[in-house]
């Protein structure tokens, strides 16, 4: 399966999709993690990424194309992927669809994770509060939030056009809401 999963940050999609990788056995493309991997191991492209990724801004999108065109074409990817955080702009959905046309692959199905994004600010606030995190971020979320609005939420229109977009509600636990993609998915939810 061909699986992108789409969701504002905190909306628990890295969760989900690292709880899906155990139930479906797809690997699991996260372009956050393979920009970090890059920054920790100090290469050029890591350093290149660093300061836009610290200011919650996004990596430019020709960037963007080599790393994901690069992860697409490894072996592994052959029985389908689960895609997290990419693509993020209405670019990156184009260049996406033309990787994959390419390999002959096309995305199968785009899952939104629905949540509140006033929710989200108030949660993550009231954590930095607690843990006595820096107001700087706070503020990166609500730049990252801003540019969620702006930058991908069109994403979402542009796979509901095609006819691939699915929304999940994300409230609930964190079993709740795999439980709602997984029947979207139809794959069997008894263990
Ligand atoms: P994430 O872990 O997916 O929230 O990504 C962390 C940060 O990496 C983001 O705030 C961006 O700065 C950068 N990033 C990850 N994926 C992308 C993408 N598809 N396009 C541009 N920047 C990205």
């Amino acid at each position: 399966m061909r699986i992108v999963l789409l969701g504002a940050p905190g909306s628990g999609k890295g969760t989900q999709a690292t709880l899906l990788v155990e139930r479906l056995g797809l690997p699991h493309i996260s372009t956050g993690v393979l920009l970090r991997d890059a920054i920790k191991r100090g290469t050029k492209l890591g350093l290149a990424v660093r300061e836009i990724t610290e200011k919650g801004e996004l990596v430019p999108d020709d960037v963007m194309s080599d790393l994901v065109r690069e992860r697409l074409g490894r072996d592994d990817v052959a029985g389908g992927f689960i895609l997290d955080g990419y693509p993020r702009t209405l670019e990156q959905a184009e260049v996406l669809d033309a990787i994959l046309e390419d390999l002959g692959r096309p995305v199968e199905v785009a899952i939104l994770i629905d949540v509140d994004t006033d929710q989200i600010i108030k949660r993550i606030e009231l954590r930095a509060q607690e843990e006595g995190r820096s107001d700087d971020t706070v503020e990166v979320l609500r730049n990252r939030m801003r540019v969620y609005q702006e930058k991908t939420a069109p994403v979402a229109d542009y796979y509901a056009s095609r006819g691939l977009l699915t929304q999940v509600m994300g409230t609930g636990s964190r079993e709740e809401v795999l439980e709602r993609i997984l029947s979207v998915l139809q794959v069997g939810t008894a263990s």
